[in-house]
């Protein structure tokens, strides 16, 4: 009988256990549905829409070339899927398992009325068999981290199923959803970036050439120091199994496959804390600034203008790319939590909308970890400096990349324009002074106790 097979964020046929499984059975419907209702306000974002249009472009044509079609429709995904299953008398559907909260919800639903089989494969291994000697679920990272690395290496990846017999059903035009915005036009500077399986593949590949240099480089944003596999990761054209395996044998790989543990590690977390983009892990109590001051600010800080050039430098590369250099991410999180005192989840949505690699679990727990609200975080006390962030991992390349007014300045000025008497007129005066942020924000914090 014919299976689905569900693409979520699994837009891969390599390593894909869905697949593997449903091709096993018999004929295979390929189907992709646009979910903007399940998802709610966590629906995909502006990023990630064009993201989606190109990756789904590139599985559209994979499928064709093994003689296939992917068929797409629209709506909620637990209605249609029923809807889909009873037109072509199809029981059983194959998907990989995830762990954002409106995905459980519609896996639940689904499974009440359909034979729904997950499979697992989006992570180096199952969050829920990562458990403590008492057998409960971790909140922390260290432990976490030790836990899985017990497990692991994870299964070798599944090669593409060599014959495949594909299903067919009618199907929507990819370009009557709309996914491309035009304005602003995100293509301009997304150029660099190639979605689907065969980009993931390539991204990889050049990366492999300098993992030794990773743990030393990754914290310079003028150096691509770092894989950019996180929009591919995200939406699952490559699997960690496939990355971990690539690696074998190379040296000094252990700091970055850490990094796909802090991955998993954020999975855990949205299965534990579902409400982890909104709900504080550790309540600090905090008077956030609100009214049009801070309406102001947050705008600023939007578009890259609030006179910390680091800081501006990582907001442009953001809204035009669509990426930004972690060590960037972090300074300018807690620039805008602790400089400007305005809510972290404000800056989790923007991120949420801007990021090609938006995540539920990776964005939630970075942004918690930044304000000090995580049940794994830092504390808020920890104000970074952002002028001697940028000085100390050498950002002066990456400013003048992305700050075209600050473009003629040398290295010794280009950190502190400002304080330095070098910034030209067309550059923003600083939203407020270093000194004067720090002493502003551990007196809100002083007042929460
Ligand atoms: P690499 O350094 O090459 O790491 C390899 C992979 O490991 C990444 O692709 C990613 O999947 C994972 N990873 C790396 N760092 C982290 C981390 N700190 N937490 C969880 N996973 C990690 N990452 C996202 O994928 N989506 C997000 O929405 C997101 N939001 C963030 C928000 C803030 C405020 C901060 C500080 C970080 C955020 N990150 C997020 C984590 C990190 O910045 C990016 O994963 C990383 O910069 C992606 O670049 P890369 O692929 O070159 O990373």
């Amino acid at each position: 009988a014919l299976t689905i097979l569900w693409f979520r964020q699994d837009l891969r046929l390599a390593d894909n256990h869905a697949l593997t499984a449903a091709a096993g059975e018999g004929p295979v419907l390929a189907l992709y549905i646009l979910d903007d209702e399940t998802p709610g306000d966590d629906r995909i974002g502006g990023a990630q829409r064009w993201w989606l249009h190109h990756s789904l472009t590139a599985m559209g044509k994979a499928i064709a070339a093994k003689g296939g079609k992917l068929v797409l429709r629209k709506g909620k995904s637990a209605q249609v899927i029923r809807a889909v299953a009873d037109e072509v008398g199809a029981s059983r559907i194959h998907a990989t398992r995830l762990y954002e909260p409106w995905w459980q919800d519609a896996d639940a639903d689904l499974a009440d009325h359909v034979d729904l089989q997950l499979h697992d494969g989006n992570h180096l291994a199952p969050p829920r068999d990562i458990l403590t000697g008492s057998g409960g679920r971790y909140r922390i990272f260290t432990p976490f981290w030790r836990a899985l690395l017990d497990t692991l290496p994870p299964r070798d990846p599944l090669p593409v199923p060599r014959a495949i017999d594909w299903g067919d059903a009618k199907s929507d035009k990819l370009d009557d959803w709309q996914l491309l915005p035009t304005r602003p036009d995100w293509s301009l500077g997304f150029d660099l970036w190639s979605p689907g399986e065969d980009g993931a593949k390539a991204r990889l590949k050049r990366f492999l050439g300098h993992v030794g240099n990773y743990d030393e480089r990754r914290n310079f944003p003028s150096e691509r120091g770092s894989s950019e596999l996180s929009p591919h990761l995200h939406f699952g054209e490559i699997s960690p199994a496939t990355i971990w395996h690539a690696l074998d044998g190379q040296s000094g790989r252990m700091p970055f496959l850490r990094e796909l543990g802090w991955r998993d590690f954020a999975a855990n977390s949205m299965d534990v804390f579902p409400k982890i983009a909104r709900e504080q892990g550790r309540s600090l109590g905090l008077r956030w600034r609100g009214g049009k001051a801070a309406d102001d600010d947050f705008h600023a800080w939007t578009r890259g203008r609030t006179g910390y050039p680091i800081v501006d430098a990582g907001m442009r590369q953001l809204w035009t790319t669509g990426w930004m250099h972690n060590r960037v991410r972090m300074i300018a999180a807690s620039f805008l939590i602790k400089h400007l005192l305005i809510d972290w989840r404000r800056g989790e949505r923007w991120f949420w909308d801007t990021l090609v690699d938006a995540d539920y679990g990776n964005n939630s727990v970075n942004w918690q970890w930044v304000a000090g609200t995580g049940v794994d975080a830092s504390l808020f006390t920890r104000i970074m400096a952002p002028l001697g962030q940028s000085g100390k991992f050498d950002a002066g390349d990456y400013i003048r990349q992305w700050v075209p007014e600050l473009a003629a300045l040398h290295d010794d000025v280009i950190h502190d324009p400002h304080g330095l008497d070098a910034a030209p007129a067309d550059y923003p005066e600083p939203l407020i002074g270093h000194r004067e942020a720090r002493e502003r924000a551990l007196a809100a914090y002083r007042a929460s106790r």
